[in-house]
């Protein structure tokens, strides 16, 4: 599965970590590609070297998502 960041953070600060099968994916302006990860936690692992803060979506990476 493909995964891209948000370059917009949300109002918490977290830059939101989607697959690019969800609904809330950013459109390809907003977005950075992470490549293919076997799961979301690699992929925000990827996604903190652009963005420190940044975290699972929560529809489409919950088992990555924190509050
Ligand atoms: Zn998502």
């Amino acid at each position: 599965m493909r995964y891209y960041v948000n370059k917009n953070a949300q109002n918490n600060g977290d830059h939101e970590v989607h697959k690019e099968s969800c609904f809330y994916l950013p459109s390809p302006l907003n977005r950075i590609d992470l490549g293919e990860h076997q799961n979301c936690s690699s992929a925000v692992t990827e996604a903190k070297k652009h963005y420190p803060k940044s975290n699972g979506c929560k529809t489409c990476c919950e088992p990555c998502h924190t509050t």
